[in-house]
């Protein structure tokens, strides 16, 4: 066997960091949606065909992408929103890596559309691994304020991952979650996301900078909150220092039919960024397994901010599980509060019924 080493290839480096980044489809989507935000867009409309693996179209209304940027756009660790290590201490955008443009190029066909408002045309350009498509150029074209990116034939080059793409609507499933969870959120920012030739949209929210449980309503309709409460957890005299903005179901709520999942549903922010962290949800599940004795599936939400340096995002893209310090004293705090909210709902709720 010839055990010669030698160094890769930018090109094969380039396409095995991308599969890590851009998994699949929603992972794309994640990606694209966080860098709309970052741009200060107060529209994103997505239009994603055959569940992302034909078409992403993603439009949105953020400050642009001025031309002179262009050329760079896809290239691997090109970035506007990190200059130097410190910078990573007081971050305030989602991206600062910057990959995923360049992972998509190298996973799928990028053509970008974008106008900055300085400028009298938008402009377009095609990109292939890392770089301006071969025998293609950065032309001026008509467009409005924003970027419109289109992500063709996902995984074109890479048969045995698009093999392992389930389905496309079981893609497109994932996507309806991811987006409806970023725009549960982002309720100052109007969310669309249609699929292949459908005229009505599966995710819309109309941006009027409303309340969770208004944008709640909107995106898993009016029964969703009937049983609903909010509160917030503000633990900033503690040790472990953090905030907590809670929605959550009560006794009452069983399943609506727009949630996929036949559990919990459990979506939790932290600092601003959609991740998991599997022994904060254990720890609810069984709280609530503990107060209603029948099969029922809670919705949580929960937007925790706590200190940065505690936090071990573990920032890799594609790895969303988190771990932080003193966490048992904050799933301990979280726990106790919703529980005691619904307890006194509850009781509350039976004496009336039985008055
Ligand atoms: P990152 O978000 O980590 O910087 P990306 O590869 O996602 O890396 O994006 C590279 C750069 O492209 C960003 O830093 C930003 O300047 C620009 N960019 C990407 N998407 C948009 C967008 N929708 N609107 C404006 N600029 C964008
Ligand atoms: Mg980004």
């Amino acid at each position: 066997m010839n055990k010669k080493i030698q160094k890769l290839d930018e090109t094969v480096v380039n396409r095995i960091a991308a599969g890590e980044i851009v998994v699949r489809p929603c992972a794309a989507i994640k990606e694209l949606v966080e860098n709309s935000l970052d741009a200060g867009s107060h529209t994103i409309q997505i239009h994603v065909k055959q569940g992302g693996l034909k078409s992403i179209e993603i439009r949105d209304d953020g400050c642009g992408i001025s031309k002179v940027d262009l050329p760079l756009v896809c290239e691997r660790f090109a970035t506007s929103k990190l200059k130097t290590f410190d910078d990573l201490y007081h971050l305030n955008t989602y991206g600062f890596r910057g990959e995923a443009l360049a992972s998509l190029s190298y996973a799928g066909h990028v053509k970008i559309i974008s106008k900055i408002a300085d400028s009298q045309c938008a402009y377009v350009c095609e990109y292939e691994d890392g770089k301006i498509r071969p025998s293609t150029s950065i032309k001026p074209c008509a467009g409005t304020n924003g970027t419109l990116i289109v992500i063709e034939d996902l995984f074109y080059n890479n048969p045995i991952r698009l093999k392992m793409m389930k389905s496309s609507s079981e893609e497109y499933t994932r996507m309806v979650d991811c987006v409806m969870k970023m725009a549960l959120r982002n309720t100052h920012v109007s969310f669309t996301l249609k699929r292949d030739t459908q005229i009505e949209p599966d995710v819309y929210t109309n941006g009027k900078d409303t309340t969770i449980l208004q944008n709640m309503k909107m995106l898993y309709g009016a029964d969703m909150v009937k049983d609903m409460y909010e509160t917030t957890i503000n633990e900033n005299d503690t040790p472990y220092k953090f905030q907590c903005k809670a929605c959550f179901t009560g006794t009452q709520y069983s399943n609506s039919s727009k949630v996929s999942s036949s559990s919990m549903t459990f979506i939790l922010f932290i600092n601003g960024r959609l991740v998991d962290c599997q022994p904060l949800k254990k720890a609810i599940q069984q709280m609530y397994a503990v107060l209603i004795n029948k099969q029922t599936c809670p919705f949580v939400y929960l937007d925790l901010i706590m200190d940065p340096t505690t936090l071990d995002v573990n920032i890799h893209p594609s790895k969303n599980e988190v771990r932080f310090l003193h966490a048992d004293p904050i799933i301990v705090a979280i726990v106790q509060a919703i529980e005691h909210i619904i307890v006194a709902k509850s009781a509350k709720q039976t004496t009336t019924t039985t008055q």
